[in-house]
């Protein structure tokens, strides 16, 4: 097996799976390729010299990585043809995914896309399982696995669900529409269109690097519910994990800086808050002074909760809905908000959550009749633990910068503030997220006249590029491990 052979020999399955995969399509749909294929004689004495440079690139990446090369570069020109030939399939198969409303509280509808999207990966080999969410009202989590011959695995995590419902879908007239290089609707960025990468970069490994493709066992996991509170996903992808599982990588979207493409190598943890008043009521007119104003006091509160927020730590505490109070001829008796804070690490995120739950107890509003004070009530309602920098994400990382440099895609990392399925898995296997393609305006509907504003979309021409960036790094990933 692959594995436990030299990289010569991955080299040649590599190239000469390729040739025979092309043979195949070319006698099967009468395709073209630019590509100039020898036969594998003439490629086992490129191949020497080819080996010879991997282990001089190797050093100089070491050093500071500047032209590692995995593979010559007819294959990368193949590979990206390869998968320029697969798009018109990879689009409709999106098309069709957009078309399926997968709103959390749709749990049909999400059921029905677990279902195609299992249809759609099964003549890869991926046999499906179907697990029925911790919280009876969600949909069921997708999980499909292909065995392979080594003791190797590599794990892939998506979703299934968007954040949008199907009125709204309707109000705003929300659907699959392609615009130049822009396909809106919604899930085409977050996360349809990474699902499609996967399919593409699996794809691509199975028909021109077969030899890897059958020695790795591939599991991947669908969240059915990763816009709600979901911390049963991460059971769920920890408890199907093999032992020798080399990475998790999460196909949510691209970020951009410019021509930078950016992995995500860290999220910000979140917890949710309650913060509950519990005052006195009585009559505006007649018994104000007899009143302790849970309103009055949950505004003094809040503003303490808003003093939290810490920019140059990355903490950030947001107020986001307040309640409370009846008619206007009561003293209110109870007032309510609701919030929640962010940090990168455990540290800051364990000072923002002291500093909430250091709010608790009396309160300075009181009665002036006979000094019956408010009472302060802080619950934290869920918390999703710190993504924060580390050691197995950052080697990880360094596949992909490489595989960068290698096909002249400018790549960079980023930490990102939202919370994705990695939150949940960077702790039990190395993990690098942002490896779906680039669009923008997710979790927007919205369109209006003046173009202020735009739904989500996902970017045509970022799917090839970025499906070869990750096949490459793949390559390399398990290239390192032989
Ligand atoms: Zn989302």
């Amino acid at each position: 097996m692959f594995l436990t052979r030299k990289v010569h020999d991955l080299l040649n399955d590599f190239r000469c799976g390729h040739q025979a995969k092309l043979t195949r399509i070319e006698g099967a749909r009468k395709l073209k390729y630019r590509g100039n294929f020898r036969d594998c004689q003439e490629d086992r004495e490129d191949r020497d010299q080819t080996v010879a440079g991997n282990r001089l690139t190797s050093a100089k990446v070491d050093r500071g990585m500047e032209s590692a090369s995995l593979v010559p570069v007819q294959q990368v020109e193949s590979l990206k043809e390869f998968l320029s030939f697969r798009m018109p399939e990879a689009l409709e198969m999106l098309r069709q995914m957009v078309g399926i409303n997968s709103y959390t509280g749709n749990r049909e509808g999400v059921n029905r896309l677990g279902h195609f999207t299992a249809e759609c990966f099964a003549p890869l080999g991926f046999s499906a399982e179907f697990v029925a969410s911790a919280n009876p009202e969600y949909p069921e989590h997708l999980a499909l696995t292909r065995r392979g011959r080594s003791g190797k695995s590599i794990a892939m995590v998506s979703h299934l669900d968007t954040v949008f419902p199907p009125e709204e879908e309707a109000r705003n007239n929300f659907h699959w529409q392609a615009e130049g290089d822009r396909l809106y609707g919604p899930g085409t960025q977050d996360i349809k269109g990474g699902t499609v990468m996967m399919w593409l970069v699996l794809s691509a490994l199975r028909a021109q690097a077969q030899e890897v493709f059958d020695a790795i066992t591939w599991k991947l996991f669908w969240n059915s519910s990763e816009e709600r509170f979901s911390p049963d996903f991460g059971e769920l992808c920890r408890s199907r994990f093999d032992r020798d599982t080399l990475a998790a990588l999460v196909f949510e979207a691209e970020g951009r800086l410019g021509e930078e493409h950016l992995m995500v190598v860290a999220r910000k943890g979140r917890g949710t808050w309650r913060v509950k008043v519990a005052g006195r009521g009585s009559h505006a007119g007649g018994k104000h002074n007899h009143g302790a104003n849970a309103i009055v006091q949950l505004a003094h509160t809040l503003k303490r909760i808003a003093a939290l927020t810490y920019y140059s730590q990355d903490l950030t505490v947001n107020v986001g809905s307040v309640a409370g109070g009846t008619v206007s001829n009561r003293v209110p008796h109870e007032a309510v908000a609701e919030g929640e804070f962010r940090a990168f690490t455990p540290e800051v995120y364990a000072r923002g959550k002291a500093g909430l739950l250091a709010l608790a107890g009396r309160g300075e509003v009181r009665s002036l009749a006979d000094g019956y004070a408010c009472e302060v009530t802080v619950e934290i309602l869920d918390e999703t633990p710190a993504w924060p920098r580390n050691r197995g994400t950052e080697r990880l990382y360094e596949y992909w910068e490489q595989a960068g440099v290698e096909l002249g895609i400018s790549v960079s990392s980023q930490e990102r503030g939202g919370l994705s399925d990695g939150n949940l898995i960077w702790d039990a296997v190395p993990t690098l997220d942002g490896l779906g393609p680039w669009g923008d305006n997710d979790h927007c509907s919205e369109r209006s006249a003046d173009g202020l504003k735009v739904p989500e979309f996902v970017e045509v021409s970022s799917f090839v590029p970025k499906a070869a960036l990750n096949t490459v790094a793949i390559l390399r990933l398990c290239r390192e491990v032989s």
